[in-house]
């Protein structure tokens, strides 16, 4: 391979949290571990906090700070890690989604005190379509959380995913006294350290030691001893290869704004977490070692600012070199582009790169030519496969409040629904324009990014649909005939797909029984 040292010491990876579980933190505490920060607190929080809001300065402001921490990249221990920022907010999930098909695995935050929570459900279910691996850090443990056993299987049955504990906790909250390492049997006691130093790690060659009596009490010992029996007993050895396939994730305890528990993990993350991997085309099994550059773009982030409608496009480097000023192939427009700009990403300065390798990220400045899961190679014509979309949850009728504006309107929801804003159905019968998002917050950056960048003043109808179905059949009269028979609920997406907009779950399973030959799809994949 040509690049191989470049592609095996490259770790690309995301944190993945319910809101609030501590995902900025952690990020903090990791970057801090790289060097990449020097204090603590210089990470800001992307999420945004009201739930829904008419002040657009805010979003405006979050968006440039997560523009800034879209991707951080920091070297640890002679790895050098893509940290991948999703947006923690649950209205622009459909972001976070994406980023998912762009990173080789991911950590999940969980609180312990709120256990499983809607986000990370969801989240989850993206992982485990693509069997992407998983590292589970239980956070919070200064707080009186859940019992330990329970909050185990809570997360197994829940995430339908093994779990294999990594590190195990001697109580919690005020009690709180520190991780028993069950790998490499040593004992972290508790305490707060907000630098990135190492700690007092006290090696306990057995369990029975009486060192550890001495240091935790001998309640608290006999505990630890009974538990760790336990855990022995049913989960063994974590078998590496288990956790790369996604079937097993292992799981770290600790307090992320301590910074206790974190080192633990980084250190078994950067030891076992893969590196950049083959990926599927639409032709044929793209190999990370390959000469020839090829990469897909997963995110587009648009520049608020009206006076400069230009945007930075996320493209994922998936084999080969990806050079500044060189030549490459677009294969949906098929046009050779070049980047005399690209930046890459340390953690919060942009600097622009002269090359990029498989695993990496490189932000390009767009003038509107890239759509998400584009794909650039060096000539060859295929698409990554994979960068799925989802139903929206909220649909609306697109109004033109300003006949004179028609053009802008439809060019400002073109490139809005490219960038993944939003997604457009237009309705068979009437033909009405339909916006779909995951939340109610798109809905009012549509209209006023619209209106900002493009003049275009529209107003949105709520509609009463809750899902969208991707539609195929074998039977290509039966599905004709179904589209027709119901108008009112059918529509195209922007690619020509057919989609069946369903009122409420019951209806949509009337019309999946009814309709055995046409298949109800509730995804779709870009390619
Ligand atoms: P995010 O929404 O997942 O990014 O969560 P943040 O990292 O912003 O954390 C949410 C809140 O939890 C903040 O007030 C943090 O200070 C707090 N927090 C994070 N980690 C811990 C922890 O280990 N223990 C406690 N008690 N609080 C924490």
């Amino acid at each position: 391979m040509k690049f191989e040292k470049e592609i095996n010491r490259r770790k690309t990876f995301a944190i993945i949290s319910h809101p609030d579980a501590g995902k900025t933190t952690l990020t903090e505490k990791l970057l801090l571990f790289g060097g990449a920060i020097q204090v603590a607190g210089a990470v800001k929080s992307n999420k945004i906090k009201k739930h829904a809001t008419s002040d657009f300065m805010e979003i405006e402001r979050q968006r440039g700070i997560s523009v800034a921490t879209s991707v951080m990249t920091f070297e640890y221990k002679d790895t050098l890690i893509n940290l991948l920022d999703t947006p923690g907010h649950k209205d622009f999930a459909e972001d976070t989604y994406r980023t998912l098909t762009a990173v080789d695995s991911v950590i999940l935050v969980i609180d312990s005190v709120n256990g499983v929570e809607a986000q990370t459900r969801r989240l989850m279910e993206v992982c485990r379509m693509r069997d992407t691996p998983v590292i589970v850090f239980i956070n919070k443990m200064d707080r009186d959380g859940k019992n330990r056993f329970d909050l185990l299987e809570e997360i197994e049955k829940e995430l339908h995913i093994s779990l294999h504990p990594m590190t195990w906790p001697i109580n919690s909250g005020k009690e709180f006294k520190g991780v028993y390492n069950i790998d490499n049997k040593s004992l972290r006691l508790f305490t707060a350290s907000t630098k990135a130093e190492e700690d007092d790690v006290i090696g306990i060659s057995d369990l029975n030691d009486a060192t550890l009596d001495a240091m935790v009490g001998d309640r608290d010992a006999a505990q630890l001893r009974e538990d760790v029996e336990l855990i022995d007993g049913v989960y063994g050895e974590l078998k590496v290869d288990d956790y790369l396939s996604g079937r097993i994730a292992p799981v770290f305890f600790g307090s992320a704004v301590n910074n206790f528990g974190v080192k633990e993990m980084l250190d078994t993350f950067i030891r076992i977490a893969p590196v950049p991997r083959s990926r599927e085309t639409s032709k044929r099994t793209v190999d990370v070692g390959e000469d020839q550059f090829s990469g897909f773009i997963f995110k587009i982030h648009a520049n608020l600012d009206p006076k400069h409608r230009d945007r930075i496009a996320f493209m994922r480097v998936c084999s080969g070199r990806f050079e500044r000023n060189k030549y490459y192939h677009h294969v949906r427009l098929d046009r050779d582009v070049r980047f005399s700009n690209p930046y890459s990403f340390m953690a919060r300065s942009k600097d622009i790169i002269d090359d990029a390798y498989a695993g990496d990220v490189v932000g390009l400045f767009d003038t509107g030519n890239f759509k998400i899961g584009d794909t650039l190679t060096e000539g060859e014509d295929f698409y990554f496969s994979g960068i799925p979309t989802f139903s929206p949850e909220i649909f609306k009728e697109l109004v033109n409040k300003d006949p004179m504006k028609t053009k802008q309107l439809e060019k400002g929801v073109s490139q809005l629904t490219d960038e993944g804003v939003a997604q457009l159905f237009t309705q068979f019968g009437g033909n009405k324009k339909i916006i779909g998002c995951v939340g109610e917050l798109q809905f009012e950056v549509i209209q006023y990014r619209l209106l900002q960048e493009y003049g275009a003043a529209a107003e949105f109808r709520p509609l009463p649909f809750y899902k969208a179905c991707w539609l195929t059949s074998e039977d290509p009269k039966k599905l004709d005939d179904f589209l027709r028979f119901k108008q009112q609920n059918s529509a195209e997406d922007k690619d020509g797909h057919p989609v069946y907009l369903a009122q409420s779950e019951w209806f949509l399973n009337t019309e999946i029984t009814n309709n055995p030959d046409i298949k109800f799809h509730f995804t779709s994949e870009i390619h």
